[in-house]
């Protein structure tokens, strides 16, 4: 960040990591696998690929070093580039999905870890590079999971195939080291002496009701009596709830005392302008603020924290195999995220730590997160590992995911004709198409049978919308004349022909910044996916798929939605007319759900019989997400079974 070369030197040879840089290489140099342990902040991720790559380590090939979060992949390789004094795509390089930037010279290249994911089906020995990094590995995503057994046979087969031998390291903060030094055969662990400075823990003194509201609370209790100087950051769960303590803030800050406020977002849609932010200097006398989702809790380091206020949860994504349902709920956090958090008020100077939860509470926690392949659909990684060649049941794998799960997944593939059995499954050639796409099977099932619906244009621009992140933008000070400006893209037919509207006339628009301003849009969020939806393309043109419209017939854009999404159906209770269930749907897989107040179709009287979501959100209720109205006999002609456990179920 306008950062002088020689200042990013010295920054450079403060951190831990340059220090026992000597040492590090030595062992890097000795084993083919090695496990390293150090505090988040001390440089593992920025420094350690740049010492490789400085001592030419990294032999014929490059390094890839992976990171489960995008944000952090970008983040990390600018802020190596610049510390390299190199354009970013040259030496150092960054590939996240929809996203490549790199270049035959790349040597450092910093991906998220479904990105390799991706290449390793193209390449399952990984030829390219010569040592793999994975990186927050404690983060345990499904990605990093497969990748572990992926670099492990890939290890194996280059060694006896005598090809140039792969250099794995696993990295993280922190870790159930024990199971991973199992996994990966007795590897050598290197701890790196940490530079923390101590942290006085606080917990609430009573279970909080509310954390947002305890949250707010707290930050302005302490900016009452904190010195100017301290930076605060405050834990928070997603963009809409950052954005609602952001304006609370500033609300109270008018008339509260203490020093003048900046406040910094910090989640992952941010534009990359904004993030950067986050790791300006207030000016003197001025205390930033920092709200952040999970991703400050160790993917990437904030300088000089004094205060960490942590409300002691995170969103998570989770899934029932037996209902079928994925939901994206508020849980709390393990015990060593809480103790991550709490590290990062540590880092520079002495700190403290705000637990706006119980010690109770705290101690009642799991000791670590549940890994995310034991808790999420697999369909999407079945699909690539069968991609990859690999028999899914022979497949190593740190932990093993219920047999309920994988049958499930490989039973959805089987419905959507990605594979031709269950057992010793193989992808159909439809399944083969389908694995070219960058997106959940679901969805690149719905590209592929659009040129049957004769909507392939509409197709392409709604699942790019889909595969972004929210479009409206609904500040909380004006809500009303948010949704009312929304009014004019509404369509009767329910959320997805509304995107579709937002899509199509956003790329009409002349001066798309200002044309979302107006219209209550995110404006990145879009352009988004707008290239999305060119890569999207370029896959279907290489398919030999013919890109046609079906103009206003909205019927076709809907049914081939189904086509992809008949799992995610919903009936409503005790049948069309019922006038006390109005409103009350049960899903093909027997959940009770309502529409999200936010659907399109929250207004339709009478609501419709049958209804195709997107998603399901579990908070405290089911709620239904982008959601379209369906005709019961176009679910038959799709998927038959699903229409009869419909039916069945209401
Ligand atoms: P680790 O991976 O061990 O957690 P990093 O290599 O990510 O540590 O970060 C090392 C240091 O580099 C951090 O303490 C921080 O001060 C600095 N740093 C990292 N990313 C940025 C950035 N984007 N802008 C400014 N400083 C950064
Ligand atoms: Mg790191």
């Amino acid at each position: 960040v306008n950062e002088k070369p020689q200042d990013l030197q010295e920054a450079r040879r403060q951190l831990p990591v340059y220090m026992v840089r000597n040492r590090l290489l030595e062992e890097i140099k000795k084993h083919d696998t090695m496990i390293l342990i150090g505090e988040t902040g001390s440089g593992k991720t920025t420094q350690i690929p740049q010492l490789i790559h400085e001592q030419r380590l990294e032999g014929a090939g490059a390094i890839a070093v992976t990171q489960p979060r995008r944000v952090a992949a970008i983040t990390i390789a600018l802020r190596v580039a610049a510390e390299m004094n190199t354009e970013i795509g040259s030496i150092v390089g960054y590939s996240v999905r929809f996203e490549d930037v790199t270049s035959p010279r790349t040597k450092v290249k910093y991906m998220t870890d479904g990105m390799l994911l991706r290449e390793a089906i193209l390449d399952p020995l990984l030829k390219k590079y010569s040592i793999v990094v994975l990186d927050e590995a404690h983060e345990r995503t499904v990605s990093t999971d497969v990748l572990f057994g992926i670099v492990k046979l890939a290890q194996k087969e280059r060694s006896e195939k005598k090809l140039n031998p792969l250099k794995v390291i696993v990295m993280s903060a922190t870790m159930d080291v024990d199971s991973f030094k199992k996994y990966f055969n007795n590897c050598p662990v290197i701890y790196l002496e940490g530079r923390t400075y101590p942290v006085t823990i606080y917990h609430s003194k009573m279970k909080q009701e509310d954390y947002q509201y305890a949250a707010v609370c707290t930050i302005f209790q302490l900016h009452a009596t904190a010195p100017a100087n301290h930076d605060f950051l405050v834990f928070l769960t997603g963009q809409e709830e950052i954005e609602t303590v952001m304006y609370n803030i500033k609300q109270i800050a008018k008339e509260a005392t203490g020093p003048p406020i900046r406040v910094c977002p910090l989640y992952a849609g941010l534009p990359p302008a904004k993030q950067l932010q986050v790791w300006r200097d207030a000016p003197p006398g001025t205390r930033k603020i920092i709200l952040a989702t999970n991703i400050a809790e160790a993917s990437v380091t904030i300088p000089r924290i004094q205060c960490v206020i942590d409300t002691g949860v995170v969103k998570e994504r989770t899934w029932s195999g037996s209902t079928g349902a994925e939901r994206l709920s508020v849980r709390a956090t393990s015990q060593a995220a809480c103790w991550q958090r709490a590290g990062r008020a540590g880092r520079t100077q002495a700190g403290a730590a705000y637990r706006l939860y119980t010690a109770a509470d705290f101690r009642a926690r799991p000791m670590h997160q549940t890994p995310e392949i034991l808790r999420c659909p697999l369909a999407s990684t079945m699909l690539l590992l069968i991609a990859a060649g690999v028999e899914p049941s022979t497949f190593p794998l740190i932990d093993t995911p219920p047999p309920d799960s994988v049958k499930a997944s490989l039973s959805l593939l089987k419905e959507l004709g990605a594979i031709d059995s269950e057992v010793n499954p193989k992808l159909t050639v439809l399944g083969k198409k389908m694995s070219t796409f960058p997106i959940e099977p679901k969805y690149s099932k719905v590209l592929l049978c659009a040129p049957e619906y004769n909507c392939l244009d509409e197709a392409l621009s709604l699942i790019a919308v889909l595969s972004s992140e929210n479009v409206f933008h609904t500040p909380m000070h004006k809500r009303e004349e948010a949704i009312k400006v929304k009014q004019k893209f509404l369509s009767p037919l329910g959320d997805h022909i509304t995107l579709l509207n937002v899509f199509k006339a956003f790329s009409k628009a002349p001066l798309k910044k200002q044309w979302c301003k107006e219209n209550y849009l995110n404006h990145k969020n879009l352009t988004y996916a707008c290239e999305v939806r060119q890569q999207l393309l370029a896959i279907c043109l290489k398919l030999n798929m013919t890109v046609t419209s079906c103009g206003q017939a909205y019927d076709q854009v809907l049914k081939c939605l189904l086509c992809g999404l008949f799992t995610n159906c919903a009936w409503q209770r005790g049948g069309a007319g019922g006038a006390r269930a109005a409103g009350r749907y049960v899903t093909a897989a027997g959940a009770a759900a309502a529409l999200h107040p936010a659907s399109a179709l929250q207004a339709l009287r009478p609501p419709p019989p049958a209804l195709l979501y997107t998603e399901l959100l579990v908070t405290g209720r089911s709620y239904m997400l982008t959601v379209s109205a369906i005709q019961p006999q176009w679910l038959q002609q799709v998927a038959p079974e699903y229409a009869r456990r419909c039916r069945a179920n209401r």
